[in-house]
This record gives C-alpha cells, sequence and structure tokens, in this order.
C-alpha cells in the first residue's frame, strides 16, 4: 500500500568480442585496441559488462579475456569462430557450442550465450542447456526471429532491444529512442566500433562514426541511464532474476506437464 518508487531501470551493456565487422573483415584490432579503451571506460563508470566472446579470441588473444575476467565483468560465449548458427547442421552447432565453452571456461564460468548475427533456432536450444547455459541473448527486439520450436525448460531469453550502430546516431535522436526501451534494456556494441574505421572500404554501418566518437557516444548513453537512476548489471544477474520470477516453462505444446 505504500506509494514507494519503482524499481530502478535494468541496464545491461553487452560487448560481443569478436573479429573486426565480420563477415566483411577478420582482423583483430578491436580485440587489441577497442576492448582496451573499453575496459577503461567501463572502469571509469564502475559498471560491470557481459563480453560474449568468440572460442577464438580466446585462443589467439588470451590476454584480451584474461583483462576483462579480471576486471570482474561476465564472460559470456559468441560461438567459435562467428559462423550462423541457423546455417549450421545440429552436429554442427554442437560441436561448435560444446568446443567454445570448453575454451572459455578455461578463463572463467561461462552460462550467458548470444549467437553471431543474433541468429539462433529455438530448436537447438537444447544443445545450450545440455552445456550447462541458462541464459541465451541470442534474439533482437528490432528484428524478426529465427523459425524453430523452442525446446529448453530453464533456459531465459533476453534479447537485445535496440542495435548497435543506433548507439552512434546523432544524440538527440539516440537518446529518443533510448527513452523508449523497457526493463531490461539489453545494449550491445562491438568492440572493432572503437576502433577508427571511417576511412576503411567497408558497410556504412560497420563504419560511420567509429573510433573516438563512439566512445565518446557509450559514454554519453551510460551518463543518459545513470540520469534516471538505472542499474548496470550483467546478463548472468538479469537471467537469475528473470528466472526466479518465472517458472519453468513447458519445452513443446505435446510435452506440457
Ligand atoms: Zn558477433
Amino acid at each position: 500500500m505504500s506509494s514507494s518508487a519503482p524499481p530502478p531501470l535494468r541496464v545491461a551493456i553487452t560487448v560481443d568480442m569478436e573479429p573486426d565487422c565480420p563477415p566483411f573483415l577478420w582482423t583483430w584490432r578491436g580485440v587489441t585496441e577497442g576492448a582496451p579503451r573499453l575496459l577503461d571506460l567501463f572502469e571509469r563508470q564502475a559498471i560491470p559488462v557481459t563480453w560474449f566472446t568468440t572460442g577464438d579470441t580466446a585462443r589467439l588473444h588470451p590476454g584480451s579475456v584474461e583483462a576483462l575476467v579480471a576486471a570482474g565483468h561476465e564472460l559470456g560465449c559468441h560461438g567459435i569462430s562467428h559462423q550462423r548458427f541457423d546455417w549450421m547442421s545440429r552436429e554442427s552447432a554442437a560441436h561448435e557450442i560444446g568446443e567454445s565453452t570448453r575454451r572459455l571456461r578455461e578463463f572463467a564460468p561461462v552460462t550467458s550465450f548470444r549467437a553471431p548475427y543474433l541468429r539462433f533456432p529455438g530448436h537447438y536450444l537444447d544443445l545450450l542447456e545440455a552445456e550447462g547455459f541458462l541464459l541465451d541473448s541470442s534474439q533482437a527486439k528490432y528484428k524478426r526471429d529465427v523459425p524453430g520450436q523452442e525446446n529448453a525448460k530453464n533456459l531465459v531469453r533476453l534479447p537485445a532491444s535496440i542495435t548497435s550502430s543506433a548507439l552512434r546516431i546523432p544524440k538527440v535522436i539516440r537518446e529518443f529512442f533510448l527513452g523508449r526501451l523497457a526493463d531490461p534494456v539489453v545494449l550491445f556494441v562491438h568492440p572493432w566500433e572503437f576502433v577508427d574505421f571511417t576511412q576503411t572500404d567497408l558497410r556504412y554501418d560497420c563504419r560511420f562514426r567509429t573510433g573516438q566518437p563512439a566512445l565518446d557516444a557509450l559514454e554519453s548513453v551510460i551518463g543518459f541511464f545513470k540520469a534516471r537512476g538505472a542499474e548496470f548489471t550483467t546478463m548472468r544477474d538479469l537471467g537469475a532474476a528473470s528466472a526466479l520470477a518465472t517458472p519453468a516453462k513447458p519445452v513443446m505444446a505435446g510435452a506440457a506437464q
């Protein structure tokens, strides 16, 4: 009956740790140059972040993975080599998930997953559950989902709220969109956005306002939500809160208890 304030808006920033702008470039400047800038920003802002990391990133740049784990962030899984799961056989998908998870768990516990290109068939979700994942963030609110009947009972699915390049658009338009996002807000960026690719021959959304302007924009986004009393959290914590709030769902229509 009390007129207590509503709970704060929860915001999770996520970073997809992968090669530069796949499938157009396969260099690693984002991981080697962009990620340290992000770590510095998140330390200054004192916020925890989830880093969905590919197995190749862990293999080729283990120091980068150690650095984000040492900074207290959550390590998540983003497949091995940034291939599309909706183009894979079930056998290949099981291999991608198992192999990347094994590599990443050498660094830290890993229970959150995001598929490359935000495309993951619902009928492969049981493969994630079998590997001990608790959360999937392979969907996007602004994008049509990949067809496939969901077949995981306890896995929490939390979609991305807004596309990454939208964080680099002019502030007044950006804040109009950010102000309309519902709880929980899941933002994502890529380390290569924080390297100057403006002069590179690339698809426009991979290069516009990359480098320092992107870093300034992300800092401004964090400030926008802080000014609204938002609470910054990880995908692991969002997933745990969501699992407590919702009972396990039936797996298939026919298998419902
Ligand atoms: Zn990716």
